[in-house]
């Protein structure tokens, strides 16, 4: 029987080496620092657990410091990434600005600031801009210790590649490969993804190891979600998983959509389409941000619109928890600052899902709010630039830099 096996089954993949990759992952991105976080978060053995670390010791790409002494219990070592004084810098863009800053290992965000970015530019110009700000941060920090650059952008990326893939907002963005432009720009691992997908990993490395399954929903201008399935990023088959903008829902009937398609949910639930409905009504509104002050101002009319918006969202958003049953829904984007959409989806959400589904559900604002995406984007970065340095580390140097070019 030993010499049967799936045919499609890779004998590089997996075994010792993804469980290296796993645990690299969770002590960079903070959510594991000991051998006995690390077991239950893998639900390896101890044993197999110690083995790995020992290895990633030798390689220099883990390495012991101190201790930390657990509630009553025995002082533990308190494991970190090999190299000292590691970051990488990130960039979360929007239409008009980007957030930026660095991100190190264990998990911290720091040097955050809001710089202009104008992604109508068109990739090259846009990105050569950010470059030279991004530059100037890494400067300050210690050029040498930069290991990678992260970037979460406002639309489809197959994240892979770091392709842009039929940004219906992006124009001039289709096919523009920024992960493999910035990796020849800076010289180091690069990585571009979807916005929601940076917020989901970043907002689950700052929750609580029970909840393993999480849905981020970015609620902007459009509607878009990330998954985290047992603790990591599930993308789908073709990279569209968490796409839930254009479901159609029976309200939206035959408005048209971005997509090209009619009926879609971002045509009654997104931040575009509450400019619309709120124009229609006679309000003088020309973005998401009028939307959103014009409800924190209580107004009448907009806190309407906004609330049923909200019920909308939690429509499909409730058919997504009755089937895939998570922990936790995270709520995110500029629309999430309002109370009475967040009510509304979270009643929404209580009224079209079984029990056993809310029972322990937690609906709540993403706690890093508009850091999600900034800090998730950094993670795939560290997380790039350490794969890279496991499949090529050499021993000498810990969580080398990648070779420039592509
Ligand atoms: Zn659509």
């Amino acid at each position: 029987m030993s010499d049967i096996s799936a045919p499609h089954q890779s004998s590089t993949k997996g075994g010792a080496s993804s469980l290296a990759a796993r645990v690299l992952e969770l002590i960079a991105s903070g959510q594991a620092t000991s051998r006995t976080e690390l077991a239950e978060h893998l639900g390896a053995a101890p044993s197999t657990i110690s083995l790995t670390i020992s290895q990633l010791v030798d390689r220099g790409l883990v390495a012991e410091q101190g201790t930390r002494t657990s509630t009553g219990g025995r002082p533990r070592k308190v494991l970190r990434l090999g190299g000292t004084g590691d970051f990488a810098v990130s960039a979360d863009l929007g239409g008009s600005h980007a957030r930026i800053g660095i991100v190190l290992p264990g998990g911290r965000l720091t040097d955050v600031s809001t710089v202009p970015f104008a992604i109508a530019d068109g990739p090259e110009t846009a990105l050569s801009h950010l470059s030279e700000t991004l530059e100037a941060l890494a400067e300050r920090r210690g050029r040498d210790l930069l290991r990678g650059v992260g970037l979460s952008l406002p639309g489809p990326v197959d994240g892979d590649s770091g392709v842009v893939t039929l940004p219906s907002r992006m124009p001039g963005w289709h096919r523009f490969p920024v992960a493999a432009w910035l990796e020849e720009r800076f010289g180091v691992p690069a990585v571009a993804d979807n916005d929601a997908n940076c917020m989901a990993v970043g907002e689950h490395a700052f929750q609580p190891v029970e909840r393993r399954q999480s849905i981020m929903v970015k609620i902007g201008s459009a509607i878009g979600a990330g998954i985290i399935v047992d603790g990591r990023l599930y993308r789908g088959a073709t990279g569209a998983a968490g796409d839930i903008t254009h479901v159609r829902i029976d309200a939206a009937g035959d408005i048209p959509c971005s997509c090209g398609n009619t009926g879609c949910l971002e045509t009654v639930a997104s931040g575009a389409a509450l400019v619309r409905i709120l124009r229609e009504r006679g309000a003088d509104v020309v973005s998401t941000q009028d939307v959103v002050r014009l409800a924190s101002d209580a107004d009448p009319e907009a806190t309407r619109a906004v609330r049923q918006a909200g019920r909308y969202l939690g429509q499909v958003l409730s058919v997504n928890v009755n089937f895939f049953n998570p922990d936790a829904v995270y709520l995110g984007g500029i629309l999430s600052t309002l109370e009475p959409f967040v009510a509304a989806v979270r009643s929404q959400l209580y009224e079209g899902s079984h029990p056993l589904m809310t029972k322990h559900l937690a609906i709540e604002r993403a706690s890093l709010g508009a850091d999600a995406g900034l800090f998730g984007a950094g993670q795939f970065a560290l997380q790039r630039a350490l794969t890279r340095a496991l499949d090529g580390a050499t021993g000498t140097a810990p969580f080398p830099a990648a070779p420039t070019g592509a």
